[in-house]
């Protein structure tokens, strides 16, 4: 390691000469150099720590360097670092097990990749390739990945760059959001039923023998951690058995923990044909994402070829921290702790904020899996920032996000909101300690506040 520099600015330097960095105007930006991280928490180069309640791009689930992943992942690095794909490897198929085994009844094989993008072009595939049919639907408002596929699914403004060079066949509609409700509806029971009933107009007029899958985030991560009213899951669940239709579960960022459950949709009891998953299964501590299969999908390729692979397909060392990371949730009650947590402290404490900060529209979520949504006026619910804001237009929420920092909080900013997304292992003090930071720093979005 003696060429990796260990100033930091050499590293700012390579930086800027050399990467070349995902959604950016690289001449624009100004990546922060990292020199460690520990349990909740990272350090910049000059010792600052910020307590993370991003968990990096909402992936940490179980906390940055736990002691028994780095031990897994040098035990088995020393034994074998890596083996292809077509050869059966213990790790591997152990994670398999134990992924299946979370996953619940009937969802029995698991497909591996490399992140939650190549999980999703997966899943449309299983999903067109078992019904014979071309379309997918996919909700407004969503984000399923990068790659052409799944950034033709992502329902926000990170396809438009792309299009129209997606894949075709994709149709989106618009999924339940009780706080900024496309149907008109004035409370979560009429929000199911018109979202449902969109859902079935939709369906109709794009024709149902025409349509493989709907794919949905069971809670909306990034565009909004907007958990569904009671009854809808269970509603699309319903209509997809009505037309033939598979149900997928992308579980990249609610799944492991995140919503206080292995994977969100068991929340409300809904069981998927296929369920993406990334981020949280190893917190990613190595790139590891797949699709796990119900019986009937698998079944399709028993005797029939599946046209899709990837050299690094059940990479066994990212298997191996996968089985470890599974096990310390186990032990460790790491699902429990996000769902005391979201259920005792962070909801409640939100709350709190929400009456004392006038510029708090609402908050949501379930386990470490929260939004803070910041508005104008509490009446007519303007946005703080307007939808996909950027430069001056976004100022308000740069502001926000420069005082978290400031205070020692890494927050997750999108749009009019700031998500509280901090790691599953997190302790009820961290939690506080970041509330606390938050508390201050709405001052700041309160300024905007306009009667
Ligand atoms: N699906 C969801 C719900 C996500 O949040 C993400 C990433 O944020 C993805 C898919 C894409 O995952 P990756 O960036 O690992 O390709």
């Amino acid at each position: 390691l003696a060429s990796i520099p260990t100033e930091e600015a050499e590293v700012r330097r390579l930086d800027r000469a050399h990467v070349f960095h995902s959604w950016s105007a690289q001449a624009h930006i100004d990546p922060l150099p990292i020199v460690s991280a520990a349990g909740s928490y990272f350090t910049d180069y000059e010792g600052k720590r910020y307590l993370d309640f991003s968990s990096q791009l909402v992936n940490v689930n179980i906390g940055h360097q736990h002691p028994r992943m780095i031990q897994a992942i040098q035990d088995y690095a020393a034994r074998m670092t890596t083996i292809q794909p077509g050869l059966a490897n213990d790790a591997r198929s152990e994670a398999a097990r134990l992924i299946s085994e979370v996953a619940g009844e009937g969802l029995n094989k698991v497909f591996f990749t490399n992140a939650g993008a190549e999980a999703n072009e997966n899943a449309i595939r299983m999903a067109r390739l078992h019904t014979g049919r071309p379309k997918i639907l996919a909700m407004y408002r969503s984000y399923h990945g990068a790659t052409h596929g799944a950034i033709g699914l992502t329902g926000d403004p990170r396809r438009w760059g792309t299009e129209p060079h997606t894949v075709p066949g994709i149709v989106h509609f618009w999924g339940p959001y009780p706080y900024r409700s496309s149907f008109h509806s004035e409370t979560p029971e009429q929000e199911t039923e018109r979202a449902l009933a969109h859902l079935r107009d939709t369906i109709m007029v794009e024709g149902a023998q025409t349509i493989a899958g709907i794919i949905l985030e069971p809670i909306v991560g990034t565009n909004g951690i907007l958990v569904p009213p009671p009854g809808y899951l269970a509603g699309v669940r319903e209509i997809c058995d009505e037309h033939g239709i598979l149900l997928i579960s992308d579980e990249v960022m609610a799944g492991f923990g995140r919503a206080g459950e292995w994977f969100a949709i068991q929340h409300w009891g809904v069981r998927p044909d296929l369920i993406s998953f990334a981020k949280g299964v190893n917190s990613g501590y190595l790139p590891l994402g797949g699709v796990v299969l119900s019986d009937a999908v698998a079944a399709t390729f028993d005797d029939r070829v599946y046209p899709g692979g990837l050299t690094y397909s059940g990479h066994p060392l990212a298997c191996a921290s996968a089985v470890a990371s599974i096990q310390i949730f186990k032990d460790e009650g790491i699902i429990e702790n996000a769902r005391r947590l979201g259920d005792e402290v962070i909801g409640p404490e939100l709350a709190k904020l929400a009456e004392k900060h006038p510029s708090v529209g609402d908050v949501r979520g379930l386990g470490v899996f929260w939004a803070v949504e910041l508005v104008r006026n509490r009446q007519t619910r303007e946005p703080l920032v307007p939808y996909n804001a950027s430069g001056a237009d976004a100022k308000p929420m740069a502001d926000f996000a420069a005082a978290c920092k400031a205070g020692g909080v890494w927050p997750m900013t999108h749009f009019n909101r700031t998500h509280v997304v901090p790691p599953c292992t997190i302790s009820e003090d961290e939690v506080r300690e970041g509330l606390a930071i938050l508390d201050l720093a709405l001052d700041t979005t309160d300024t905007y506040y306009a009667e």
